[in-house]
């Protein structure tokens, strides 16, 4: 068993959300998704979902603070012994800095940071292609990751549907992969100077970047 938290990280479209549903799924982990903590406190109505939205659909980031502090509140509600895989987050240097003192403020400690590589292209086409399982979200891309079949889930057989987020459209979608490098590039060489970053090639049928995933882990 994995001794202490994972972080996910990569581009937007790079498949680290698919990949964090699984190992949340095949070992008992809480996938802590902060896109998603956004989505669901948008589709309340709260003053940080009305917030968020209006950056969410320019492309841009949360400011810092904010994101923190939904997270140290998540996090609050997670029992101790129980793993955390973070998607999406930290995605910025000043977050990373703010996770290790979240995580000791819960007995927790960071064990390994997966970085998914994706080159340029295939990560525009893989957005734009987007179809998502309605049963059980698997995600699915056009040209890079298509499903065996045209409109039926590999891993469910449930009914493909085009993704409708509203931050998928062709211009979103260029100005968040350019807040990616600008802001989120950084992360990874703040992780490489820790010893926990590895690296994975980002392409490929789920399952074999599942496998990937898992000896990163070891
Ligand atoms: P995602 O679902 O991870 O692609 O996130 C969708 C959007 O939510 C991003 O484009 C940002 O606007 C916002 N967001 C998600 N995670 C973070 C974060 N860690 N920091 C700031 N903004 C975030």
């Amino acid at each position: 068993m994995v001794p202490g938290e994972t972080v996910l990280m990569g581009p937007p479209g790079s498949g680290k959300g698919t990949q964090a549903r699984l190992l949340a799924d095949a070992h008992g982990w809480v996938q802590l998704a902060t896109g998603d903590l956004f989505r669901d406190h948008q589709r309340r109505g709260t003053a940080l979902g009305r917030l968020a939205g209006e950056r969410m659909a320019k492309g841009a980031y949360v400011p810092d603070e904010i994101t923190v502090g939904m997270v140290r509140e998540r996090l609050a509600e997670i029992p101790p012994g129980t793993r955390v895989v973070f998607d999406g987050f930290p995605r910025t240097v000043p977050q990373a800095k703010a996770l290790d003192g979240l995580l000791a403020e819960c007995g927790r400690h960071l064990h390994r940071v997966v970085l998914f590589e994706v080159a340029g292209d295939p990560l525009l086409d893989r957005l734009a292609g987007r179809v998502t399982c309605a049963s059980c979200q698997a995600v699915y891309a056009a040209r890079v990751r298509p499903p065996r079949v045209a409109g039926v889930c590999d891993r469910c057989g449930g009914a493909l549907a085009s993704s409708a987020r509203p931050d998928d459209s062709p211009e979103v979608v260029l100005k968040r992969l350019d807040v990616y490098e600008e802001q989120t590039r950084p992360v990874i060489a703040h992780y490489e100077a820790t010893g926990l970053l590895r690296r994975i090639d980002g392409v490929g049928p789920v399952d074999e970047v599942t496998e990937r995933v898992r000896e990163a882990l070891s």
